[in-house]
């Protein structure tokens, strides 16, 4: 039994040396693709609830790969939090963005905020102020022209110090919300004291919305804790015209999902821009 039990030690050893080399290569491969320029920003458009015109667009990381397909953000985004590689995968990310704002606003779609991720670890390691600044002055922009998405979680990591650069952010004109909202454990008393512009619903409880009364419980409660502390209520994953009439009807403000739109090229979110506007 003893040496079935060092069998299946050794490979289950083997097993995790495996994935180590597998992640080392691929945080190699990942600093290589920042040097390089090889990610590539999408945006997907956010709407208001009343009368679907464009509030905002949210800026998606994509990682196109030789073969034409991309590795999406859940494949990656954490391997680069864990080994450090987000801080400038994420100052890219910003300056992306602003680019993307100077070209929008010369084409005449200036005026919608791009709303950028942020992981807690740039939240705690970088100076976002100093990021965001640099990024709309070198593109001659307002700095309202980007935002931030924290998720409640990375808010909860260190919520003295998160409050700290969600003061600076907001002195400097630089709006945050709250993403994935629900999800996380924050405490209300703590929310109550962040200077938030808007809360998106998670799509886990958008999802069903209209037919499932336990989702459309935590809805009304999730809308209307936004709506009493004057913020602006976004709900994400809007994948049906029965979600978007239940929410427009229970008063959420903004909505986004592959019902109004997908994260899309800026080409496209132009074309789709202009289509809304011939309407
Ligand atoms: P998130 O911030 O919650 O972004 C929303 C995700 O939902 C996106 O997935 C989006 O493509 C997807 N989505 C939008 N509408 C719908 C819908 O109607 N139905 C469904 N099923 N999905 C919808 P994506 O692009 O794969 O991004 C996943 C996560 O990766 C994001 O979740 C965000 O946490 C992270 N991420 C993406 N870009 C960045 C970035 O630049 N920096 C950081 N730190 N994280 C990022
Ligand atoms: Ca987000
Ligand atoms: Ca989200
Ligand atoms: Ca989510």
């Amino acid at each position: 039994a003893a040496r079935e039990n060092g069998t299946v030690l050794a490979r289950f050893d083997a097993s995790i040396a495996a994935r180590y080399t597998e992640r080392l290569q691929l945080a190699g491969r990942i600093h290589t693709a920042i040097d390089q320029g090889e990610f590539e920003l999408h945006f997907q458009p956010i709407y208001h609830a009343a009368d679907r015109s464009p509030a905002a667009l949210e800026a998606l990381l994509r990682w196109p790969q030789a073969d034409g397909s991309f590795i999406a953000p859940g494949d990656f985004i954490r391997l680069c939090e864990d080994t450090g590689l987000i801080v400038a995968l994420g100052r890219w990310v910003i300056h992306a963005a602003a680019r993307a704002q100077r070209q929008l606003a010369d084409q005449g779609w200036g005026g919608l905020p791009i709303a950028v991720n942020i992981s807690a670890v740039q939240l705690f390691n970088s100076d976002l102020v100093a990021e965001f600044s640099r990024a709309t002055e070198a593109w001659d922009l307002p700095p309202g022209a980007l935002q931030l998405e924290l998720t409640e979680s990375a808010v909860m990591r260190n919520p003295a110090q998160a409050l700290q650069t969600l003061q600076a952010l907001k002195e400097n004109g630089i709006g945050a919300a709250l993403d994935d909202f629900g999800t996380g454990f924050s405490s209300m008393s703590y929310l109550q004291h962040l200077p938030l512009d808007s809360l998106k619903i998670d799509r886990d409880f958008v999802c069903d919305v209209e037919r499932n009364p336990r989702n459309a419980a935590i809805c009304r409660a999730l809308l209307s804790l936004g709506h009493s502390m004057g913020l602006n209520v976004i709900a994400e994953g809007v994948e049906s015209e029965g979600q978007l009439a239940w929410l427009a009807a229970h008063g959420c403000d903004q909505v986004q999902g592959y019902l109004l739109g997908r994260p899309m090229p800026l080409e496209a979110v132009r074309v789709a821009l202009d289509q809304h506007r011939s309407v």
